[in-house]
This record gives C-alpha cells, sequence and structure tokens, in this order.
C-alpha cells in the first residue's frame, strides 16, 4: 500500500468514526478515476438503491411499471445445461479470468474470485430439503456476485468504492477502496476477495488482457458483471462463452420482452438465500 493510501486509511477510519467520512474527503483525497471506464466512475445515487423495490417490487424484486423505463442487468444460469457439459463452467471460469486478470494463488488465503464452483449446499442453503435426491446434491453451482437490487456491500462501503448503477450493476472504484472490508462481511454470498498479495504477482504478465486494468494489494474486488463488455453492447465473457448451448442469458430483467424475461417466465428459478432480502439479479434453474 503507498503512502498516499496508508494516509488516507487513516483519515477515512477518523472520519468514519466521527460520522464524518464521506464524498468531500474521498474526492480530496483520493483524486482517482475508474479503472473500468465511465459506468464505474459513476457517482453512487442513494436515491436509485433498491429502486424497484420503493415502487413495489415482485418476488423475483422485477420493476414496478413505474420503474420499467430504467434497464436492470441480470443473469439466468441453467445448471441443467451445466450438468448436460461440465466442460462449460470451466470455460466461463477460463474467460472471466482472462478478461478481468484476475490473479491466480495456490494459496487458499489469497485467493481471488470473480467466478467459481461451489456446492449446491453452499450455494443454496436454504434450499435445504429432507434427503436431497442425488443429481441435486451432486451439482456443482456457478457462483458470482449477484448484482443485488439492495446491495448491502454498497450501504456498508464508507468511501463509496463500491456502487449500484442505475442500470443495476454493482461496480467497484478501486482507486477508493481503503481495503477495510466492511464489504466483504456486508456480502451473505462471499462474493468479494481481498487482495491480500500484490495481485500481479498471480498473474503471468506477458500474458495479461492490457485492455483491462490490474489492481493493487489492499482492495477489493468481484465480478464487474463484464461492464466495459455491456457499456458496448456486448454480453459478459461468461454468457458469450456459453452461448451455443444456452447455459447462461444475460439481459434487461425490466424489459417484458427480453429473452430473459421469457427464460424467467417460463421457468422454475431459485435464487441464492433469498431470506437476506438482497434481491439478487441472478437466477438459476435448478
Ligand atoms: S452478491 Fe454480495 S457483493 Fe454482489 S451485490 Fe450482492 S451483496 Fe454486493
Ligand atoms: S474494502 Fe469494501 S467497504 Fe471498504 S472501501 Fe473497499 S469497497 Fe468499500
Ligand atoms: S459477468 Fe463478466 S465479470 Fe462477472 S463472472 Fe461473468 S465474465 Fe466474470
Amino acid at each position: 500500500m503507498d503512502k498516499k493510501r496508508r494516509d488516507f486509511l487513516k483519515i477515512a477510519g477518523i472520519s468514519t468514526l466521527a460520522g464524518l467520512g464521506g464524498p468531500a474527503v474521498v474526492d480530496r483525497l483520493v483524486n482517482g478515476t475508474s479503472p473500468v471506464g465511465a459506468n464505474a466512475a459513476r457517482e453512487y445515487d442513494p436515491d436509485a438503491q433498491g429502486e424497484t423495490h420503493k415502487a413495489g417490487a415482485g418476488e423475483h424484486g422485477e420493476a414496478a411499471e413505474g420503474a420499467k423505463t430504467r434497464k436492470r442487468w441480470g443473469i439466468v444460469i441453467d445448471l441443467r445445461k451445466f450438468r448436460e457439459d461440465p466442460e462449460l463452467a470451466e470455460k466461463a471460469i477460463k474467460v472471466c479470468n482472462y478478461n478481468h486478470n484476475v490473479p491466480h494463488f495456490t494459496n487458499k488465503r489469497h485467493e481471488v474470485k470473480w467466478i467459481w464452483l461451489t456446492e449446491f449446499e453452499n450455494a443454496f442453503p436454504e434450499h435445504s430439503q429432507y434427503h436431497k435426491d442425488t443429481k441435486t446434491l451432486e451439482t456443482e453451482v456457478l457462483v458470482l456476485c449477484n448484482h443485488c437490487d439492495s446491495p448491502p456491500c454498497v450501504r456498508a462501503c464508507p468511501t463509496k468504492a463500491t456502487f449500484k448503477s442505475p442500470d443495476g450493476i454493482v461496480g467497484m472504484d478501486y482507486h477508493r477502496c481503503i481495503g477495510c472490508r466492511f464489504c466483504m462481511a456486508a456480502c451473505p454470498y462471499g462474493s468479494r476477495s481481498f487482495n491480500w498479495r500484490d495481485p500481479r504477482a498471480g498473474l503471468d504478465m506477458k500474458k495479461i488482457n492490457r485492455k483491462f486494468p490490474t489492481r493493487m494489494r489492499g482492495v477489493v474486488e468481484k465480478c464487474n458483471m463484464c461492464v466495459e463488455r455491456v457499456g458496448i453492447g456486448l454480453q459478459p465473457a461468461c454468457v458469450e462463452v456459453c452461448s451455443e448451448s444456452k447455459a447462461m442469458i444475460f439481459g434487461d430483467l425490466n424489459d417484458p420482452n427480453s429473452e430473459i424475461r421469457q427464460v424467467l417466465k417460463n421457468n422454475f428459478t431459485i435464487q441464492r438465500k433469498p431470506s437476506m432480502g438482497t434481491h439478487p439479479s441472478v437466477f438459476y434453474i435448478v
């Protein structure tokens, strides 16, 4: 951590304790712009938080009539397709890691994860049943940030380094992150990773994606729903790599005519930990 960030950490800590932490302090001390482009540099708008809920959302957190003019990006993950072709998950993980220069460390304590496989029981602890069928029990589930419509990580962040965009993507501004890890404590899904080490040490620097920034030690990172691709009309990389199988569907949850809405309409889907009230934008067909 460089001196500027160390000083900021001290001051921001004092400010938080005193209830004085805020954008003015952050803007004065951290003159950083978002490394993932204009989208991530957007100011976090507290009025936009959980907007669809305020407007009267349905059980999946879908927008009520009045809020439908705004996009809300979401993903449906069809676990049946991943069972049929186990290589799909590896492809999705690999393409995400490459696109975003996600470091690889063998020591689990230093692991950084944007998208990964976990056991069904871990992914859906609330969807337990007495003696689950073997097929469900053996299903490994692809998990990532849920880009929650009511994200506790955003509320916990004292510097607005993590924020929710008007299109529903929960983003990160690494330059504003002071490494306090409040967001990690607040996220009920373990979707965030802390860079305990310099992430560049976990990358082959000759083979990195030069179009995406590497991060630094002491900051948090996570899936950004490929904001850098979505912003120019592309699908997220993990969705694109699975496109032939349609194992992942991306689209606007607020558009009743979108493919994702049709998939949600025609299939029974579940979300992770619904009791937390976060209203994830990632849905699963089991
Ligand atoms: S999954 Fe976690 S990190 Fe992602 S938006 Fe929800 S609370 Fe935040
Ligand atoms: S660690 Fe999390 S809560 Fe703390 S500043 Fe960084 S993004 Fe915000
Ligand atoms: S949406 Fe993009 S950033 Fe998120 S897991 Fe998929 S490839 Fe990675």
